[in-house]
């Protein structure tokens, strides 16, 4: 082909070599041309459409002419700089009159400019549409409380997707209720809440409660007055909606499951934006989120019900259980002393163990009670000075006795702590009772407590079984075993170590453990004197 010569492209006025010129009609991109004195001399058929100017009415026109103020908008300013720079320029830029997306490009020609104007508004919605749905979803993901997060939802909605976005559930009744209405502009909401109580819903082509009875999402790309007319019977109705301004229109269904429970509908009115085929698919991928949300926060409220449920009956449980525990406990200390007195050894040593057994059981229904106690935020404490180190070793008496083990105690923290002490005796009680049952082939535990600057700690180390490594962060979760709850060699419910951390963390402390899989381990915890003693 023949390169065209550079007068060829010269362009002075509107008369131009049409073969040149005549292709540029069949484009789908709108083609202008302006001369060095920024002059319409060309506009191609697509160019018309879009300027919706005819050729008389556009040619030989200067730009600021037809659009005034069109010099300081991102596009002018380009062609200017274009005019001087000669350098090819491009640009997106948003119709707000039109509501779509234009990729500009600003060609330098010989002592002329020529702009290309590219409908990018498909790409541009896509990616606009994505963005609105993570920034969606991340909002519904965010709580489980669904009324307000479908109210927040909703306020998303507009201006991004719709001046107008409502939602509609069904009640408990079953009965369609307007649950929340959102609007571009915030003085709207009132005059639209009272407008739509009086809008008709039931329609047998279309409208929210057709959207519920089908399960079917619904599009109006355009609302036309014939539309309007064709689906409303009322002079006063048509009115109403005509006092909307109704341009497009989506209805998608909210559902549980499969059955729907509700729908968000979508509405532009100021805005000129048609939804599409594209936009629907958006609307119902929100929906689904939004179902899941509310499907997740019902299974969240069940299970948040069944753990009340349980805790209240474990709690009602372990009182009742209490009181046939302590008169049991009791009567058996009155038969073991007149066992002894009439010298039947063997019997009273029978109801000794039938007693130890009592207190294995008393304990477990204080570590139940316990548990519920910290999960209703019932767990009280009840505050005093006391001598750390009298405790430490009260503690240790007290076990000592009933257990195979020695243990070699170093106690030095000679410190008065503000604290819980019967709890805190629980905890050491706790970690005394876990080192001799977790290591029965070895005879001693040692125990050393000592000053560390504003605090006091306590280590209990034994020699035993140890926890493997793997499993140790995990010792003082809720109903925790190393070795499952089947284990028969060592019982318990995994409860202990729960209730020691509680009781610590709630008194500013911090409690951890060392340990070696066959070597032994060592749980030790700090609290805060709080005082200067
Ligand atoms: P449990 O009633 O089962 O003893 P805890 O909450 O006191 O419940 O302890 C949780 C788990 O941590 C125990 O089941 C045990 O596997 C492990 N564990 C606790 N203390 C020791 C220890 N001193 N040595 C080895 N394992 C221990």
């Amino acid at each position: 082909m023949k390169e065209p010569k550079k007068s060829d492209t010269k362009i002075q006025d509107h008369h131009l070599p049409s073969p040149q010129f005549a292709a540029l009609d069949n484009l789908g991109d709108g083609i202008y041309i302006l001369n060095s004195n920024l002059e319409y001399i060309y506009e191609n058929k697509r160019g018309e459409e879009l300027s919706e100017l005819p050729k008389e009415k556009f040619i030989g026109k200067k730009i600021t002419e037809l659009y005034t103020d069109l010099l300081a908008t991102p596009t002018g300013k380009a062609i200017e700089r274009v005019k001087k720079t000669k350098q090819m320029e491009q640009l997106e830029v948003f119709y707000e009159k039109v509501h779509k997306w234009f990729l500009i490009t600003v060609y330098p020609l010989d002592g002329s400019i020529a702009i290309q104007v590219h409908d990018i508004s498909i790409r541009k919605n896509n990616e606009h549409n994505l963005l609105f749905l993570a920034k969606a979803s991340q909002e519904l993901s965010q709580s489980l409380n669904i009324d307000e997060t479908l109210k927040k939802l909703a306020k998303l909605t507009v201006p991004e997707i719709a001046d107008w976005c409502t939602i509609d559930l069904l009640n408990n009744k079953g009965k369609l209720e307007y649950f929340t209405i959102a609007h571009k502009d915030p003085e709207k909401i009132e005059w639209a809440k009272k407008l739509r109580s009086k809008l008709p819903r039931n329609s047998s082509s279309g409208g929210v409660e057709y959207v519920l009875k089908t399960g079917n999402a619904q599009i109006t790309p355009l609302v036309t007055d014939e539309l309007l007319k064709k689906s409303i019977k009322s002079e006063k109705e048509y009115q109403l909606i005509k006092s909307i301004g109704l341009n497009s229109v989506m209805i998608v269904p909210i559902c549980e499951g499969k059955k729907p429970i509700g729908a968000i509908t979508f509405i532009t009115s100021e805005t000129r934006r048609n939804y599409t085929k594209a936009d629907l698919a958006m609307a119902e991928d929100l929906a689904n989120r939004a179902s899941l949300a509310i499907e997740n926060a019902r299974l969240y409220k069940e299970a948040q019900d069944a753990i009340k449920l349980r805790n209240e009956f474990i709690s009602i449980a372990s009182h009742e259980l209490k009181t046939p525990v302590t008169s049991i406990k009791a009567y058996g200390q009155v038969l073991q002393r007149r066992f002894m007195k009439r010298g039947d050894a063997e019997s009273a040593n029978y109801l000794q163990k039938m007693d130890n057994q009592l207190n294995r059981l008393s304990a477990l229904i204080s570590d139940l009670l316990d548990v519920t106690r910290i999960e209703t935020g019932k767990l009280l404490l009840h505050k005093d000075y006391y001598d750390f180190d009298d405790l430490v070793k009260e503690s240790i008496d007290a076990i000592e006795r009933t257990i195979p083990q020695k243990i070699r105690v170093k106690v030095t923290t000679r410190k008065k702590v503000y604290g819980d002490k019967f709890r805190t005796g629980q905890v050491l009680t706790n970690l005394l009772s876990n080192a001799a049952k977790y290591s029965p082939e070895t005879a001693h535990i040692e125990v050393i407590a000592e000053q560390k600057k504003d605090d006091v700690e306590v280590c209990i180390k034994d020699f035993g079984i140890g926890i493997p490594k793997e499993k140790q962060t995990m010792v003082f979760d809720r109903f925790y075993r190393v070795s499952g709850p089947q284990d028969e060699t060592y019982p318990g419910l995994g409860l202990g170590l729960y209730i020691s951390s509680e009781i610590i963390k709630r008194q500013g402390g911090r409690i951890w453990l060392e340990s070696e899989e066959g070597k032994g381990s060592t749980f030790c915890f700090r609290l805060p004197i709080f005082i200067e003693n």
